[in-house]
């Protein structure tokens, strides 16, 4: 973020630059960031990837025991998400992805495009690339940074107070080194593991259940007594007895 504004200071520079050497500008915003940046107001109806690019930022607003589809198209569940996002930060909730929306947006990722309490080597301590898993490195690399939206998402609503991440990715090979289930969905990059404190494991588990984890195991699951696992995998599973779910 910080030196997303250093960009958007030197953009202001260079269009002060421009305007005293005389060149026409375009009227409105320059508004620039080093992710990615929204050229238009989305709201339902919207298909492309600009879409996509909000619903990847916004899947952590689903609503309880709900995912949101990354489909690069605006219908009611991403109006809903938007609606959930603008209502966690003071927005006016219109379900419009606007200029305020886009902006709070900006100020939350990266210029790597991670959200700005997550990064990318956290969610990979196993390992020093995102290879040797289950799919391709690329696809492992941005389901770790869906992920890491919905624990932006998570980490807002439980305060704004830090989550520890204790596993992200693993290779096939570092899987089995932690002793890891032969299937397990950390080798697709999409599961995190959370350690206590701040907040309890069992905090952790009930509030994940409103942020789009389709894979949900904490204290009283088999082997979950000391962390609680996240994941998007293509099956709900939610068990963690020890703190009713
Ligand atoms: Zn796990």
């Amino acid at each position: 973020m910080l030196r997303r504004t250093a960009r958007v200071l030197l953009g202001l520079v260079m269009t002060i630059t421009f305007a005293l050497g005389g060149a026409v500008l375009t009227a409105g915003t320059a508004q620039a960031d080093g992710c990615y940046t929204w050229t238009r107001t989305l709201k339902a109806g919207a298909t492309g990837n600009d879409v996509t690019q909000l619903q990847i930022r916004v899947a952590g607003y689903p609503g309880y025991n709900t995912v949101l589809a990354i489909d690069g198209s605006y219908g009611p569940a991403t109006t809903a998400a938007v609606k959930r996002f603008q209502a966690a930060y003071g927005l006016a909730a219109d379900g419009v992805a606007g200029p305020a929306t886009q902006s709070k947006l900006y100020a939350l990722q990266d210029n790597d495009c991670t959200p700005a309490h997550f990064t990318y080597p956290e969610l990979n301590t196993c390992n020093s690339t995102w290879a040797g898993g289950k799919v391709a490195a690329g696809t492992a690399k941005a389901n770790a940074l869906s992920s890491m939206w919905k624990l932006e998402a998570l980490r807002h609503a439980l305060g704004d107070q830090s989550i520890r991440v204790t596993s992200g990715f693993r290779s096939a090979s570092c899987n089995a080194a932690v002793g890891g289930a032969s299937n397990s969905r950390h080798m697709y990059g999409d599961a995190v593991d959370l350690g206590a404190s701040p907040h309890s494991l069992c905090t952790l588990a009930k509030q994940a259940r409103y942020h789009g984890f389709r894979g949900i195991l904490g204290p009283g699951y088999v082997g979950h007594n000391d962390h609680v696992h996240v994941n998007q995998g293509p099956s709900r599973f939610w068990s963690a007895p020890s703190c009713g779910i």
